[in-house]
């Protein structure tokens, strides 16, 4: 692979994090006491002379960007505070808005004024859109299907998945093939091989990232900064995580299986699965958003950027409006408020749906892409490897 050397790399790369890694002069302390490295691996001393050398192409196919847990151990054991930890971070936001075609995630990350007004634009375009549609406020019932004309709302959720899954596979094509191009070419092997590899690098990745329990190797140093498990950021992450994808899955069920503004008992599997999702997102929602605010709980919360804010305005913003909506349904008699609270929450979780591909939300999928990439590559070479020791072995025995 040709290389190409840029000489204002760390330049394109600050406006997504502040860190400060020039001084870095490659000791290896922080290979060294960073608890995920794996022996061979130089951790995240070899992504940092990457940065300082201005070779983009390296870094962006570099694993560790994406298997850093940001515990910022070592950012606090660097001799030359070279915030380490923070340039990983950095990196991870750089790239995403990198792989990004659109153009739209840089803005997002960068600019407050544009995220504002991008979002302000998009929620009247709905709101206008499913007042002309529907708009009906009955005032002796809460009939929500008459105030957001179901099948308005049925057929907008339709095209912004389609969207939402155009614009991500296009990224994600783009992400894999630069990733695929900085790494050494693997080994031919026999397409049944080829596809036991694929196979066992998706089990590695889903058992990696389901669980995550390299997070809890991934610690503070200072132990006044450990939270309690209630509140640790493995919990946070993981009650997220499961929460979205769980009300993903509930609102599929529903698309796939409910009569379009019919009502269901809580009991109904769709809307279970919601509720519980729901509130486990919540939790951690709310959890991250009070300890970004007091600026505890680990170096990654310390520290905000307006695309951690976004996300969690929005995941926050739409579980919370969807247990007022799901607690004004059994009120009496419908009112004004109800109605009001509904159509926030339909804004927000399409916003949120939207604008999946060019926010921190992304992530989500680029994370498992990248780790399922090297997990191949790995399986292949260690495949071959295997076979050389065998035939050597071999060998051996015949002479
Ligand atoms: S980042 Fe700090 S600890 Fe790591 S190699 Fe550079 S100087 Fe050493
Ligand atoms: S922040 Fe933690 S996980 Fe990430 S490179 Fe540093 S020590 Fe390793």
């Amino acid at each position: 692979m040709s290389v190409t050397v840029n000489p204002r790399f760390m330049e394109e790369l600050r406006p997504y994090g502040e860190f400060d890694v020039q001084g870095c002069y490659s000791c290896g302390h922080c290979t060294a006491i960073c608890p995920l490295v794996q022996s061979g691996e130089s951790f995240p001393r070899r992504v940092i002379r990457y940065a300082q050398l201005g070779i983009r192409e390296r870094l962006a196919s570099a694993k560790e960007v994406w298997s850093c847990y940001y515990c910022g151990k070592c950012s606090e054991t660097c001799p030359r505070q070279a915030t380490p930890g923070e340039f990983m971070d950095c990196a991870r936001r750089y790239f995403i808005v990198h792989w990004d075609l659109t153009g739209l995630s840089r803005r997002l990350y960068t600019s407050p004024v544009f995220t504002a007004a991008f979002l302000g634009g998009l929620g009247l375009l709905f709101a206008v859109l499913f007042m002309v549609s529907g708009g009906r406020m009955d005032p002796r019932s809460f009939d929500l299907f008459r105030f957001i004309d179901v099948e308005w709302l049925h057929y907008t959720g339709i095209v912004v998945m389609s969207l939402v899954g155009l614009v991500l596979a296009t990224n994600v094509v783009h992400m894999a093939m630069r990733l695929a191009e900085g790494l050494q070419r693997p080994p031919e092997t026999s397409l049944r091989l080829l596809v036991l590899d694929a196979w066992l690098a998706i089990r590695d990745t889903l058992t990696e990232l389901g669980l995550q329990r390299r997070f809890s190797e991934c610690e503070p140093l200072s132990s006044e900064e450990v939270e309690p498990t209630y509140r640790s950021r493995r919990t946070i992450h993981l009650t997220i995580m499961w929460g979205f994808f769980g009300l993903f899955g509930a609102t599929a069920l529903d698309l796939l299986f409910k009569e379009p503004g019919s009502h269901v008992p809580l009991y109904y599997p769709a809307r279970l699965l919601g509720t519980v999702s729901g509130a486990l997102l919540l939790y951690g929602t709310m959890w991250a958003l009070y300890l970004r605010y007091k600026h505890q709980g680990g170096p990654s919360f310390r520290r905000s950027y307006l695309s951690d804010w976004l996300l969690l305005g929005l995941l926050g913003g739409t579980t919370l409006t969807g247990f007022l909506v799901e607690i004004a349904v059994y009120l009496p008699r419908g009112f004004f408020l109800g109605y009001m609270i509904f159509l926030l929450h339909v804004i927000l979780a399409l916003e949120l749906l939207l604008l999946l591909p060019f926010t921190k939300l992304s992530h989500a999928v680029y994370r498992p892409v990248a780790l399922w990439i090297h997990a191949f590559w790995g399986r292949r070479f260690h495949r071959r490897s295997f076979r050389s020791l065998w035939a050597s072995r071999a060998k051996g025995r015949e002479g």
